[in-house]
């Protein structure tokens, strides 16, 4: 009912209304999407730099449209995913094949876009050309399917409908290379309709009539320079110049006069002038009706055309993979229920492309629902730290599509969710300070995510002072750990190397740092993920490189110095308050006996409530306080 309110037009391509099971895909935030710059990237909004530009090779633009949704909306069923891996495993196998149906379908055409037109009244003669030569292309694609045998293949082979009866009807009606206008003839082939082949015969037999009275007409008045034109307004006219008026017969009849000669009729040309009208606009009027019957004849498929559309989409989004799977080398990964996540040599597929071949270090990835579940990682600014995490939750996802993965071997669990928590931004336009944006974030993620779900931190706390802080990020892993609140497979770079501590204290967390050499002053990236924490953060010298003036730096170096000093007295008490999840109850428990003490001594029966809530603000500001100092 809305879309025949609002549309307005034929809705005839609009087969079926199915309900969307969201049950059947992985839901993805905004900020995952954006964060993975999965069809964009972050900075400039482009293409190239995604996930997307890096899979597509796609040669139609209906799979191209497919994929960007499988990316979108990555599978959630395991069974889903196993028909994607099984296909593409058939495809890659086999790149004869590959690349001739890849070949066929970049001779296809949208006929998505083709059968909406036509439903919707607004397609022209080159839509059905168009859509014969795509219908002619499905038998040449049908027998290039042959050698495949994964279920969806065969699916898709079996279901494909030439329409054969349709793309000879088209071949018969519409001329090689149609106007734009369905108004104006030219469309349809002489031969196809007996009735327009007469119109079209007396119009051209007409005009040649009219060559022979223009000749005839010279000879009868001896004026050479006598020719016969036409125009909309006029019609045909016999045109005489001036010099030659005097040579001009009496059954002339004037109709114009120009600044160099008069323009006249006579009987003759009248009379073919009839015959030619006449039948041009009768010419025109059943092209017009042709082709609409044409459209009819066509439309009576649609179920058929709608399956075709569909099915070249998919098979041309997963030949997309397929190619892609073959050109850099990626694997099928293994989807597993127990929630292991294994990746051998791992590779990052957007950085790897944009190095040089060879040039990406891979890394490898161990997580469980066990021991390794969260993985705080330090290392040097530009160490690799958010390039590493990205590589697993998009080797994730990309398994998750039914997409190989860049990885020499990879285990991949089920997820429900993945969730990712990027860099820093503000959003003004809403009202949020960049330190509202993160927390946002981080209480969406935290809300959100179950013991299933895969969550990328990078980095948290950073917008705000050093200790407020350490102590979100702290407490963030303490609750995202504890299998009792999520205890979910957490990935968290941070620069705050306190954070290494809660490898001690809390099962399940590992620390891992990404390696640099260090010689004298200048820092080598290693680029490979180790066991253990990063000593330092490097960030002077990064920030040198990057081309921050030797005072600055030089300077940067004094302070830091002094504040370490400062910080290891501080971090000593950071130190002592990094209780234990059974020693903060029993913090707890204390703070709690302070508040009774102090109600207790409390005359409620004199006190205002002005006097309550300064009370409260008192209290507050006091065993906050007290909790953070101690
Ligand atoms: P920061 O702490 O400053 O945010 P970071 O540790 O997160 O830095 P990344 O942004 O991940 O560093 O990496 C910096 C650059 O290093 C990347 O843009 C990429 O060009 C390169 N790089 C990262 N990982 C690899 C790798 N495994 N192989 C080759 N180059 C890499």
């Amino acid at each position: 009912g809305y879309l025949i309110d609002t549309q307005k037009n034929a809705l005839r391509h609009v087969r079926q209304i199915v309900t969307y099971l969201t049950g059947e895909f992985m839901p993805l935030d905004t900020a995952t999407r954006r964060n993975l710059e999965l069809t964009r990237t972050l900075r400039g909004g482009d293409l190239q730099g995604s996930l997307l530009w890096v899979l597509d090779f796609t040669v139609t633009a209906m799979g191209g449209r497919v994929l960007r949704s499988w990316i979108e909306q990555p599978l959630a069923r395991k069974e889903a995913i196993g028909e994607r891996q099984a296909a593409l495993t058939d495809l890659t196998a086999n790149t004869e094949a590959r690349t001739a149906l890849q070949d066929k379908l970049g001779g296809t055409y949208d006929l998505q876009r083709i059968i909406s037109k036509i439903s919707s009244g607004s397609a022209n003669a080159r839509d059905l050309l168009a859509l014969k030569k795509t219908l002619m292309m499905i038998p040449e694609i049908t027998e290039w399917l042959h050698p495949f045998t994964a279920q969806r293949l065969l699916f898709l082979k079996n279901n494909l409908n030439p329409l054969t009866a349709v793309a000879e009807l088209l071949e018969e009606a519409i001329k090689a290379e149609p106007p734009v206008s369905i108004k104006e003839g030219g469309m349809i082939k002489q031969d196809f309709n007996e009735e327009l082949k007469k119109f079209l015969t007396a119009s051209s037999e007409g005009k040649r009539w009219v060559a022979e009275l223009e000749q005839r007409e010279k000879e009868r008045t001896g004026i050479k320079s006598l020719k016969i034109g036409y125009n909309h307004v006029f019609g045909y006219y016999l045109e005489v110049s001036k010099t030659n008026l005097n040579l001009i017969p009496e059954d002339y009849i004037r109709k114009q006069t120009l600044a160099n000669g008069e323009r006249f009729i006579n009987q003759t040309l009248k009379e073919y002038e009839a015959i030619i009208l006449n039948a041009h606009d009768k010419s025109i009027a059943l092209e017009y009706q042709l082709f609409n019957e044409l459209k009819d004849s066509v439309l009576k498929n649609i179920d058929a055309l709608q399956e075709n559309a569909a099915i070249l989409a998919e098979l041309d989004a997963l030949l997309s993979l397929g190619e892609a799977a073959v050109r850099y080398h990626y694997v099928c990964p293994e989807i597993n229920e127990a929630g292991n996540l294994q990746i051998t040599e791992g590779r990052h597929p957007v950085v790897e492309k944009m190095l040089e071949t060879g040039q990406f270090v891979p890394n490898e990835t161990l997580l469980n629902d066990q021991e390794s579940r969260t993985q705080i990682i330090t290392g040097p600014n530009m160490a690799g730290k958010s390039t590493y995490m990205r590589q697993v939750a998009l080797i994730v996802l990309m398994a998750h599509i039914g997409s190989f993965v860049p990885a020499q071997a990879a285990t991949i669990p089920l997820v429900d969710r993945i969730f990712t928590r990027v860099g820093a931004s503000d959003d003004l336009a809403t009202g949020q300070s960049t330190f509202m944006v993160e927390m946002n974030e981080v209480a969406y993620i935290l809300n959100h995510a179950t013991s299933n779900s895969l969550v990328i931190l990078d980095e948290i706390g950073r917008g705000t002072s050093t200790f407020d802080g350490l102590s979100i990020a702290w407490a963030v892993v303490e609750f995202i750990n504890n299998t009792e609140l999520i205890g979910c497979k957490t990935l968290l770079a941070t620069h705050y190397h306190e954070l290494t501590e809660l490898e001690t204290l809390l099962y399940g967390v590992k620390n891992y740092h990404i390696a640099v050499r260090h010689d004298g002053e200048e820092i080598i990236f290693l680029r490979k993920i180790k066991p253990g924490m990063a000593t330092r953060s490097y960030g002077i010298e990064v920030a040198k490189l990057a081309g921050l003036p030797q005072a600055i730096t030089e300077r940067s170096r004094e302070i830091l110095q002094k504040l370490e000093q400062n910080e290891s007295h501080h971090y000593q008490e950071f130190q002592t308050s990094s209780k234990t999840q059974e020693e903060q109850l029993a913090l707890f428990a204390i703070e709690n006996d302070r508040v009774q003490e102090k109600l207790s001594l409390l005359d409620l029966e004199s006190t205002t409530p002005l006097q309550a809530l300064n009370y409260l603000y008192e209290w507050q500001q006091k065993f906050c306080r007290t909790t953070i100092n101690e």
